[in-house]
Order: structure tokens, then C-alpha cells, then sequence
């Protein structure tokens, strides 16, 4: 069983109170992911401390960049539900989409959300730059969340279609992304963001540090984008430094 104390503290350092009820949603989330970890791959991070503070708390320090609570959020490339499922956790008046490529993780998150009561949670197989040109999704949610998705100059050309303007758009990094997120910074206007903010802070319980990039959609994203993927890829190709040998 998890660390429910590491839990409770580290959330509490994060400002959030949990009660008895969500603590133990979350043993049973800890649970749910090591059993289906056993089955496939779901994540690298098997260590039960491990999993309390690099996917429960660090997925609940996005709720510092922007508050869900009373608002549609979508979680972009979600993989086994992170940060999403965390954030719909204590936040169960939010309204959370979790979308991701795979159909195999959506399927494990519309179980996992059900057999757990979190009935705010809402999965959905589909690549990112196409469903952003759906009616349906596109500039349909007031926040949009993305952990360790893509580089910043392809992750802005995911997300930003489906910020509703007004909304934001956070993006997960690791510390020492200041170079990426300048780099994207033409790209994001493009789209009809500006980043607002970056906050700094350490994954409660841990010594490793975030940044989270708070991007604001300021206008509608012009209807050329999302473009294919290779097409975002190519472009991004030609941007990014190839890492040194
Ligand atoms: N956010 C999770 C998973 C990260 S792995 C976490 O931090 O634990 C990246 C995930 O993004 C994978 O599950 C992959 O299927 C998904 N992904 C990558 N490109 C995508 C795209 N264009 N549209 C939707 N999902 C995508």
C-alpha cells in the first residue's frame, strides 16, 4: 500500500486538504496502476513512493497554474491518466476530458474512472492535432493540461486549438526549460497565446523541481492549425538543436 502520510502531507504543501475518502481513492489508484503495469507498460514509475510523488503530486501542482474546479479541463496525451486523473480526483467539480492517441490507455482510464466512481472523468482515443479540428473539442475547454507530451514547439500546435480564448493552456516541464519555451514563443502567438507565466516549484516530498509554462489564449487559433504532425514535426525539426553527441 501507498504512503498515505507522504500523500497527505505532500498535498497538504500543495494546498490541498484530503479527506479520508480521497485518500483512499487514491490507495486504490495506486493500486489499479501497479496491476495494470503488470499487464503492459503503462509507466517507467513503479516504486510506490514513486508513484505517490512523480505522478499523485506532481500531477496536482498544475492546480497552482490553474484552478478546474466549475470548468471543462482536457488533459493532452494523458498516457495511464497524468496528470488528469489526480486532478479530477480532488477536483470533482471539474469536468475532465482525458485524451490520448493509444485506444489501450483510454480504454484502461474509462475503466480505472469507473471502477473508482471518478464520474467526472471522460476518456477519449484521438490524436491530439486532429481532433483539435473538431467542432467538438476545438476551443471547447477552459483549461488545458499536458505532462511530458512533446517539445514545447510541437506541444503549443497540440494544445492551444483547444483552449477556448480567455482560457489557459499548462504545460509540465522539468526545470531548465526556459530555452524551449523561448524557442515556441513565435509559435505560440501564432496560435493565439502568450505565456503568461512560469512558475517554479519542487514536487512536494521529492527535490525535483517543475516549471510549469502558463500559457493564455488571447484570440481564436486561426483555422490552418493544428496542421498534420509531420508537418508540425518537420517545421519543429528545423528549430530544435539536435542533442550533442
Ligand atoms: N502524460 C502522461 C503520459 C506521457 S507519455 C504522463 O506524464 O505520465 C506521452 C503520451 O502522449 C503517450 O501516451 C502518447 O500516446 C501520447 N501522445 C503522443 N502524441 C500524441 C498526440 N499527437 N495526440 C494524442 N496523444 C499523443
Amino acid at each position: 500500500m501507498i504512503n498515505t502520510e507522504l500523500m497527505r502531507q505532500g498535498a497538504l504543501e500543495l494546498g490541498i486538504e484530503l479527506g479520508g475518502r480521497e485518500t483512499e481513492i487514491f490507495v486504490r489508484l495506486a493500486e489499479s496502476l501497479a496491476e495494470a503495469n503488470r499487464r503492459f507498460n503503462l509507466t517507467a514509475i513503479t516504486r510506490e513512493d514513486r508513484i505517490v510523488t512523480e505522478h499523485f503530486l506532481d500531477s496536482l501542482t498544475v492546480l497552482s497554474a490553474a484552478d478546474p474546479r466549475g470548468k471543462r479541463a482536457l488533459d493532452v496525451g494523458t498516457g495511464g491518466g497524468y496528470p488528469g486523473l489526480p486532478v479530477a480526483l480532488v477536483c470533482p467539480g471539474a469536468r475532465c476530458t482525458l485524451m490520448d492517441a493509444t485506444a489501450k490507455k483510454i480504454r484502461y482510464i474509462d475503466t480505472v474512472s469507473r471502477d473508482l466512481g471518478l464520474a467526472n472523468v471522460t476518456g477519449v482515443a484521438a490524436r491530439a492535432e486532429e481532433a483539435g479540428r473538431l467542432p467538438e473539442y476545438r476551443e471547447a475547454y477552459d483549461i488545458v493540461y499536458a505532462r511530458a507530451v512533446s517539445d514545447m514547439l510541437i506541444l503549443c500546435e497540440l494544445c492551444l486549438p483547444f483552449v477556448k480564448p480567455g482560457g489557459l493552456f499548462v504545460a509540465m516541464k522539468s526545470a531548465g526549460a526556459d530555452e524551449e519555451v523561448k524557442r515556441a514563443e513565435r509559435q505560440i502567438a501564432k496560435l493565439g497565446g502568450r505565456i503568461k507565466d512560469i512558475l517554479y516549484l519542487d514536487i512536494p516530498g521529492t527535490s525535483i523541481r517543475r516549471s510549469l509554462i502558463v500559457t493564455e489564449k488571447l484570440r481564436r487559433t486561426p483555422p490552418e492549425f493544428p496542421r498534420d504532425y509531420a508537418r508540425i514535426k518537420r517545421q519543429a525539426k528545423t528549430m530544435i538543436p539536435a542533442p550533442k553527441p
